[in-house]
């Protein structure tokens, strides 16, 4: 067996020791005598890992008692409509467009409603975050929305929006437990889990009780209420009972890690080798404004397509692989999430180093 290490920007590396840990239950989870895929979601097993694993995201992000957490099918992308389909009870919404993910959102809410593009950063490719200080948010707004994380052009929020007291949402995909958060300031907070935390397939959402209502939008389905999943425990309909299953093994091995603090220090270590090394380098550059550089994500180019090409090549060659760049930036992409070893950071820089030697 080899494994390479794995830049994709999702679905994208698993921790090693959980593989082996569900490669090892597979066919008889804790004497059940079969897997969790064939488990009944209304079984007492299957309640005790749904549970544990709500239980021990809950103690991750320090969740205050006045969130639901959700675990929902459809992706993040389903989120694009479902939030304003529930929240939209004034029909306006605040959208801060800083990537491709957040335009998608702030296009699919315009068929609910009023949105309104508040700041954007599409003038320079996406390559940073606007001030949002002091923005004019609609006085009646029902949310204001971010993307905190731009997966494709490796922005992130260091400091999130003043809204004003409007209710934040926030799409964390591809930053989701990379480091501590403060739940209370959001009124939800999600992202599809294939990113950083398990499998494809799921989207967790964390919501604030009070935006929990029947009161959503006309013609909102029975499975895109929010409501509806959140009295039944997200076992309203059958869920992705194998993803929920893997995502709580990795919230386990995350609170064995030491937690988010913890992730935090490794992520901004593996961070900080690529980023200084890209700050060096006469051959290759990053992309964003350096104040505005993801911890998770890290585009970078030549300057020469063919050479780019070739980097992606000859990396993968070496056993570096998915460092192509979104085909909407084109370059190359390291996606350096939390299952992604320090190891692999240094493995990627040295063969950086030696691909500049080599074509000087
Ligand atoms: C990947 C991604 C999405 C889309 O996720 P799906 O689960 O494929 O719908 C949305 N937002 C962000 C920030 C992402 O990185």
């Amino acid at each position: 067996m080899s494994r390479v290490y794995n830049f994709s920007a999702g679905p994208a590396v698993l921790p090693e020791e959980v593989l082996r840990e569900v490669a090892d239950e597979m066919l008889d989870y804790k004497g059940t005598g079969m897997s969790v895929m064939e488990m009944s979601h209304r079984s007492a097993a299957f309640q005790q890992i749904i549970d544990e694993a709500e239980q021990d995201l809950r103690d991750l992000m320090n969740i205050p008692d006045n969130y639901k957490v959700l675990f929902l099918q459809g992706g993040a992308s389903q989120q694009f409509a479902m939030i304003p389909m529930n929240l939209m009870k004034n029909k306006v919404a605040d959208y801060i467009v800083t990537g491709q993910w957040a335009k998608k959102a702030y296009q699919e809410a315009q068929k609910y409603g009023k949105a309104n593009k508040i700041a954007s950063s599409e003038d320079a490719t996406f390559s940073y975050i606007p001030d949002c200080s002091d923005l004019p948010i609609s006085p009646d707004a029902d949310y204001v929305y971010i993307c905190e994380n731009n997966t494709i052009y490796g922005t992130k929020f260091k400091e999130l929006p003043n809204t004003k007291g409007k209710t934040l949402v926030a799409d964390v995909s591809s930053c989701f437990l990379s480091e501590p958060v403060d739940v209370s300031k959001y009124g939800i907070i999600y992202g599809g889990v294939q990113k950083n935390i398990g499998p494809a397939g799921m989207v967790i959402v964390i919501i604030r009780e009070d935006l929990i209502t029947e009161d959503v939008l006309d013609g909102t389905p029975t499975m895109l209420t929010y409501k509806t999943h959140a009295d039944a425990g997200s076992l309203y309909n059958t869920p992705n009972a194998y993803c929920i299953y893997v995502c709580g093994k990795v919230f386990k091995w995350l609170k064995k890690m030491g937690g988010l603090e913890e992730m935090k220090k490794r992520n901004e270590e593996k961070a900080k080798l690529l980023y200084d090394f890209l700050d060096q380098s006469k051959l290759f550059k990053g992309t964003v404004v350096q104040k505005d550089r993801s911890l998770m994500n890290v585009p970078f180019v030549t300057g020469d397509k063919d050479l780019d090409a070739k980097f992606v090549k000859e990396a993968a060659a070496a056993g570096l692989v998915n460092l192509k760049g979104h085909r909407s930036v084109g370059g190359m992409r390291a996606s350096i999430y939390n299952a992604m070893p320090k190891a692999g950071v240094e493995a990627l820089v040295a063969f950086m180093k030696k691909f500049e030697e080599e074509n000087a």
